[in-house]
């Protein structure tokens, strides 16, 4: 099987933050930095974004300073230091929002506590959206933050209490670790890995409309979630012959993909598909079907639609595609 590399870096990478690690243990400049004027802070509303120029067609991060920052943090919900910008982070947007330039600190904060997020803002900063509504149309550098802040607070606000003995947690290190107040267990921000392929048979690719794709007529890669004890080769192979019953032979790396959805990372590859005919597991599937290039190129034309164009499934299938 030819080695299809990456053409581009996917949606969700790029991020622009040095998040030095080592700062997150001093907790003097840490607490400098949460009440410098120029730190910029990333809200988060159970589990949306902030963005502003959606109405516009133009979607961009809102980042907030000064005294909008303060006002965030009097709400007293969970934040987590992101890292360090050294240039101007994108437009920015409205009253309240940064501006200028240097290294400054970004830090995600949660105010999912308000059920209405919008006094806590200036007038008029943008909304609350989900990422993957708007993350097409986000800048990649700021997509990657936004796509960082949500995982991270994601993550927070669901391990308040210790996983070992059920005792409250309290955060350490800059919001990086969640340790327990009773036995001091430490809890460290998750990302689980899910493997996402594109089997190749000659001239036709394997595509499938899963029970829970929103579009009825989407055709897209298979994918499942990597196993404890098992390879990321392996659970590709396993997930394909789950799904579809087709044998997968070579297994090739193409790329990764950060995607907070709510705390996956999404490991892209090729496999060599061994067998032709398709037995779909039906709790998972609804069609599983070989496309030739032809119909994958004229979608439209065959009644079916590509998945969305910042997912990972979508590169790998250009890439295949780009080749001859
Ligand atoms: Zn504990």
């Amino acid at each position: 099987m030819t080695l299809i590399l990456a053409s581009r870096p996917n949606v969700y990478s790029s991020n622009p933050l040095d998040r030095i690690g080592a700062r997150r243990e001093d907790a003097a400049w840490i607490a400098e930095r949460l009440d410098d004027p120029d730190s910029l802070f990333v809200p988060v509303w159970r589990s949306r974004n902030l963005v502003h120029g959606l109405d516009e067609g133009a979607p961009e991060a809102v980042y907030i300073s000064g005294e909008a920052a303060s006002a965030l943090r009097m709400a007293g919900g969970p934040w987590v230091f992101l890292g360090v910008l050294g240039d101007q982070p994108g437009e920015g947007a409205g009253e309240g929002a940064a501006e200028g330039a240097g290294e400054r600190a970004v830090f995600g904060i949660d105010i999912s506590a308000a059920d209405d997020p919008v006094p806590l803002l200036p007038d008029a900063l943008g909304k609350f959206v989900d990422l993957r509504a708007v993350g097409w149309g986000v800048a990649k550098p700021e997509a990657s933050i936004l796509a960082h802040a949500r995982g991270m607070l994601h993550w927070r606000v669901r391990h308040r209490f210790c996983g070992v003995c059920g005792a409250p947690c309290e955060a350490k290190s800059a919001g990086h670790v969640m340790q327990c107040t009773a036995c001091e267990a430490q809890h460290f921000p998750r990302t689980d890995p899910a493997v996402i392929m594109l089997v190749i048979r000659g001239d036709h690719a394997l595509l499938g409309h899963s029970q829970r794709f929103p579009r009825a007529n989407m055709y897209s890669t298979l994918a499942g979630f990597v196993e404890p004890g098992e390879t990321l080769e392996e659970a590709v192979r396993r997930e394909v012959f789950e799904e579809s019953g087709i044998r997968a032979g070579a297994v090739h790396y193409h790329s990764s993909q950060p995607w907070p959805f709510p705390g996956n990372i999404m490991l892209g590859f090729y496999a060599e598909g061994l067998n032709e005919e398709i037995t779909i597991d039906t709790e998972e599937m609804i069609d599983v079907r070989w496309f030739s290039r032809a119909e994958i190129a004229d979608p439209e034309q065959h009644g079916f639609v590509l998945p969305r164009v910042d997912s990972i499934a979508r590169r790998l299938i250009e890439d295949w595609m780009a080749t001859t």
